[in-house]
């Protein structure tokens, strides 16, 4: 990479014990404004030496922590909430400058963080068990859910403050402690926010920071005491985490990559679905594991749809996140940028038509951030490169068919099942569809059906790997193990001996 370097290069280290470490371990990665092309900073990675003393001092802070009454537990995430709500901007602006998200997008990001802080305000209610009294005769019988100690979060690129706080709100809450390995590509958000939960009051050691690449997650995934791994990022490194995690004894749960279909039937409000293929699409240069990257169309829908996105695209405002009019940033490096140009070509050559060509756009050639424009790929079939992987950019590939039963068929017959979302008029076709659809996530006329944070989020097939989705309730349990005390308080003198299996009647 031959980025020019800014003057004050910022070193991003950890943050063990509710103090910031340097790193020491002489390994780095660099760290880029991805709107201008510099280098921003230097992230240190963390040595076997670092990360065994963040789990020590993770599994010393969880012997206090777990007494951490669950009403003190609730005002410390009220203040989270408050704390985080005032930092907002400050959080936002740092994602625009690492990741090249779009300002408005970042302020986006953080919201949805913070509905998870919203809902673990609760926890007193979600921790609470169930009782059966006189469950047998004097006895009763009562369940607990309880923490499961040191636990650990690594983090994708593309929501470097969200995808966390989908992790270590809901562990935290539940009584572990954590540590987060986040993206070497945009690491700088996991410190503010490590010092925005020590501003809170929370207790030092609760929550840890530990940077790196691959070497600090293989000893994550092998530590012993650590008990469970949350992973969201790529499909072939979640189905890694989970083989390797569980294999280690590790509770696991790995969100992996997507390639979400967006459905237009032929009654759909066509203006309207054609507003949000391009949002979905393009929105942080295709950067989302929810963004829509195909869409199917049945019947005449076709021309329609492609000739209203078609008509939609010059008035997308690309440029530098920082600026107020941009609606579309750069992508993340110049190496992930050209991999994605790449699809373009390798489609026309397997003989999609492109209606629009991102290469075509001023910044890409003149700029030196890592700017793309919009692509379509119409009459995209299911044997094409850029139908068979997972392009991660700025690019929507459009699929023609006659039917609801082969639109159907291609989203279930896809490897992939984070979300899909069908358009249409017909409340009839739409429920068959959320009935069939093999997938996490199904909106209908919504095209990113991201749940709200009292529901989880989780994807299907290569998806997700293990059985809990993330936060909401699924994270609670996740982040707990189930107890089930059975007692009772007989007279003394009334006991006597009884070989048999315990009887309830
Ligand atoms: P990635 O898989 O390259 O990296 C994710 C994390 O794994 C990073 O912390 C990285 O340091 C680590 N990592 C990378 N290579 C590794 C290796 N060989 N061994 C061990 N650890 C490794 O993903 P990314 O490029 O950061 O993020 C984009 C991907 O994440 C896309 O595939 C996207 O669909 C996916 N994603 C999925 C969801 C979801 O909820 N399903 C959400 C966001 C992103």
């Amino acid at each position: 990479m031959n980025a020019a370097v800014t003057a004050e290069l910022k070193t991003i280290g950890h943050w063990i014990g509710g103090e910031l470490v340097p790193g020491g371990s002489g390994r780095s990665g660099p760290v880029y404004n991805p709107a201008t092309g510099e280098q921003s900073g230097e992230v240190a990675f963390a040595s076997a030496e670092e990360i065994d003393r963040a789990v020590a001092t993770a599994k010393a802070a969880f012997t206090d922590w777990r007494t951490f009454s669950l009403s003190k537990r609730a005002d410390l995430f009220f203040r989270i909430y408050d704390l985080f709500d005032r930092h907002r901007e400050d959080l936002a602006r740092l994602l625009t400058l690492e990741h090249g998200k779009v300002l408005s997008d970042a302020l986006g990001e953080v919201q949805r963080g913070l509905e998870v802080i919203e809902y673990v305000c609760g926890i007193p209610t979600l921790l609470k068990g169930a009782y059966s009294e006189q469950a047998a005769t004097g006895i009763d019988v009562y369940s607990i859910r309880q923490p499961l100690g040191v636990t650990a979060g690594i983090t994708p690129f593309n929501f470097p403050a969200m995808v966390p706080m989908w992790m270590f709100i809901n562990a935290i809450a539940c009584g572990n402690t954590f540590i987060l390995k986040p993206s070497e590509k945009d690491p700088g958000a996991s410190l503010v926010v490590a010092e925005l939960l020590r501003d809170a009051g929370l207790p030092d050691g609760v929550f840890n920071v530990v940077q790196g690449d691959k070497v600090v997650v293989d000893r994550i995934l092998e530590h012993p005491d650590i008990k469970a791994v949350s992973f969201v990022g790529s499909t072939p490194i979640a189905k890694y985490i989970y083989a390797t995690g569980t294999a280690n004894g590790k509770r696991v749960q790995a969100l992996g990559g997507a390639k979400n279909h967006m459905v237009v039937l032929p009654d759909a409000d066509i203006g309207m679905a054609a507003d949000a293929a391009v949002s979905a699409a393009y929105g942080s240069a295709g950067e989302r594991c929810m963004a829509i990257s195909v869409a199917v169309t049945v019947g005449d829908a076709g021309d329609r749809l492609v000739d209203a996105i078609t008509a939609r695209l010059p008035k997308v405002k690309i440029g530098n996140g920082l600026e107020p009019e941009s609606e579309m940033g750069p992508l993340v490096t110049r190496e992930h940028r050209d991999r994605v140009a790449g699809y373009i070509d390798s489609a026309r050559e397997q003989g999609a038509t492109v209606v629009a060509d991102g290469r075509e756009l001023g910044l890409y050639g003149e700029s030196d951030g890592f700017f793309l424009g919009v692509s379509l790929l119409d009459h995209v079939t299911t044997d094409m490169d850029a139908y068979r992987d997972e392009i991660f950019g700025p690019v929507l590939c459009v699929m023609r068919v006659d039917t609801y039963d082969e639109a159907l068929a291609l989203v279930n017959d896809n490897p992939y099942g984070n979300g899909t979302a069908i358009f249409t008029r017909d409340g009839g076709a739409a429920r068959a569809f959320q009935f069939d659809a093999q997938a996490g996530m199904v909106g209908v006329n919504v095209p990113i059906p991201v749940p709200v944070g009292w529901f989880s989020f989780g994807g299907w097939k290569d998806s997700l790997f293990g059985d809990s989705h993330m936060y909401g309730p699924d994270g609670i349990h996740f982040y707990t193990k189930q107890k089930v005390v059975t007692e009772r308080w007989p007279d003394p003198g009334t006991s006597s001996v009884d070989l048999g299996f315990p009887k309830t009647r």
